[in-house]
């Protein structure tokens, strides 16, 4: 068997030059929870381990009143669900990355890990993309922006060129009175990937009628799934049960989720449907 050779760059740019010159015999290595597991398997062979460890200038949290957040690529889950603004202004970001796996992994599984591995059963990606977050992209070609939306196109599947390199995460402030929940069921372990996972960002008004409605599902297909024609059923109108039944209903009818070990098509829906109501409650603060 051929040697892995593990490189260790000390820029961004140095890091995408050896994607380049390497092209699909390297791998970038960030904490690598998913790549050396891949790895152990035999799923990948690179010659190549690009490792972002040295790589100064890309672990931290960043936020100044009024602006986006800013957290780098090389955070860890931990150090999101740690951190004072990040639990004070975006706590369904705190709370997202809290329930993945367990604190080791945590520990060790960084933000733009997580984004570039694009695993359907992952829990920050729902979270970020109701979030609005984007990612910045830097390759030999200069630097680019999308939103984790466009970034995640499918199974294990992302917009990212083989020589990019995801720098930043930036999750925009929510506006005034928007409430947030993200739930995550899961179907075996309590530290397993989620079998579904629901985030909703709400704002209602006075009298409880609904100004806005996110709600992104994830973990049931290969890219997290939101409908705002679904959406849509919520504002100007009081979020009752009769109308969050609708929404669930509506999301569990929009999604042709995969079946795995984790549940089939058919569970998942009914998890769906079920799972969309109750996220809303919790985010209005209505738990009965
Ligand atoms: C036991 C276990 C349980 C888990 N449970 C959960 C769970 O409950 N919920 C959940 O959401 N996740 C879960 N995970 C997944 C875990 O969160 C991911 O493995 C992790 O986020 C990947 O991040 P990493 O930094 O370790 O990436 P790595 O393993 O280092 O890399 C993953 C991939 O991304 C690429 N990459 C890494 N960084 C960048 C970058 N900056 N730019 C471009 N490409 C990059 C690598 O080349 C590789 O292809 C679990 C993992 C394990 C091992």
């Amino acid at each position: 068997m051929r040697e892995l050779e593990l490189l260790r760059p000390e820029t961004v740019d140095e890091a995408a030059m050896l994607l380049r010159a390497h092209g699909y015999e390297s791998k970038l290595l960030a904490g690598g929870t998913a790549l050396i597991l891949m790895y152990m398997q035999g799923l990948i062979r690179p010659r190549y381990l690009i490792c972002l460890e040295r790589v100064g200038g890309l672990n931290y949290i960043r936020h100044e009143p009024g602006a986006d957040l800013r957290l780098g690529a090389l955070t860890t889950h931990r150090a999101v669900e740690r951190s004072a603004p990040v639990r004070e202004n975006w706590p369904v970001l705190a709370d997202a990355f809290h329930k993945v796996a367990n604190v080791r992994v945590r520990n060790q599984a960084t933000v733009g890990g997580v984004l570039a591995e694009a695993d359907y059963a992952s829990d920050p990606p729902a979270v970020l993309v109701a979030l609005g977050a984007r990612v910045r992209i830097s390759g030999p070609d200069g630097e680019r922006t999308l939103t984790v939306s466009e970034l995640i196109q499918g199974y294990y599947e992302t917009a990212l060129a083989p020589d990019e390199i995801i720098t930043e995460v930036n999750v925009p402030e929510t506006a005034p009175g928007t409430r947030t929940a993200y739930l995550k069921f899961v179907s075996r372990s309590s530290e397993d990937r989620p079998c579904v996972g629901v985030a909703v960002l709400v704002r209602n008004g006075h009298g409880g009628v609904c100004h806005e409605l996110r709600v992104v599902v994830g973990a049931v297909t290969g890219r997290p799934q939101q409908f705002s024609e679904v959406e849509a059923l919520a504002v100007g109108h009081q979020l009752d049960d009769a109308r969050l039944k609708d929404i669930g209903r509506g999301y569990a009818d929009s999604i042709d989720p995969l079946s795995d070990m984790r549940g089939s098509s058919w569970y998942r829906k009914q998890v769906i449907a079920a799972l969309v109501p109750r996220a809303i409650k919790q985010a209005i603060g209505d738990n009965a």
